[in-house]
């Protein structure tokens, strides 16, 4: 057995959402928050939840926007359920995920998730699109427990320590991501970088962000289990 932990970003990595979570996520900020000042569409990619609720309504105290966190994951929570069936529809796995899935659970890795979403629509995504059941949910890190990306990996990394009562070397954490966010926040800890370009962001302007590596897809399961694997 490996005692490697892997850790998953979703949107743009593992599945594409359609477009239905964005627009349950701004429903959700209008319900709780009310309009945001400019109606700008904002870019979403590589950012965590409690960034996104900051950037959107910047002119209002981030501990009175913070203070609702619970309220709004409720809501968002809510109108995703509600919404799960055009999820379904629109939504859908990226090619080569399930196989690369399932190939690393029988390496027998901690596979887990470091994304930006609040915990529990990271799991309702994972569950609606078919993919809860190769994640530890419980040994990742999510946009509820920090707005900043960076601060993620140590809080996975300890988390879980904690749940196979060892400690993983920086250098056995893999990171796996689209954006060059994903990038920067396993830089931060010395953990390996591997980006995908199935995101808005293409190979090319991955690699001008020097992850350890970057693939255009995971539709090649070898190649995909090298970059991850590093062997
Ligand atoms: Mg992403």
């Amino acid at each position: 057995m490996m005692h490697k932990l892997i850790l998953w970003d979703i949107d743009g990595t593992l599945l594409y959402s359609g477009g239905v979570a964005g627009e349950a996520m701004r429903a959700a900020m209008t319900r709780v928050y009310g309009r945001p000042s400019d109606n700008e569409r904002r870019a979403y990619a590589g950012k965590t939840d409690q960034q996104i609720i900051l950037e959107t309504f910047p002119d209002r105290p981030a501990e009175e926007l913070l203070g609702q966190l619970d309220v709004f994951t409720a809501t968002y929570l809510a109108i995703l359920n509600e919404w799960a069936d055009v999820f379904r529809t629109r939504g859908r796995v990226l090619e080569g995920v399930v196989d690369v899935l399932q190939r690393l659970r029988a390496k027998g890795v901690v596979q887990s998730l470091l994304t930006g979403n609040l915990a529990p629509i990271a799991r309702l995504k994972l569950d609606l699109m078919g993919l809860a059941k190769f994640f530890d949910f419980d040994s990742g890190a999510y946009g509820s427990d920090s707005p900043r990306r960076v601060d993620l990996p140590p809080i996975a990394a300890s988390r879980a320590a904690q749940r196979y009562g060892r400690a993983f070397a920086n250098a056995d954490i893999v990171v796996i991501g689209d954006t060059p966010n994903d990038i920067a926040c396993a830089r931060a800890v010395g953990a390996r970088a591997v980006a995908v370009a199935t995101g808005p962001f293409g190979v090319e302007e991955l690699r001008a962000h020097a992850p350890d590596a970057a693939l255009p897809n995971l539709a090649d399961t070898e190649a995909a289990l090298a970059a991850i694997l590093a062997e």
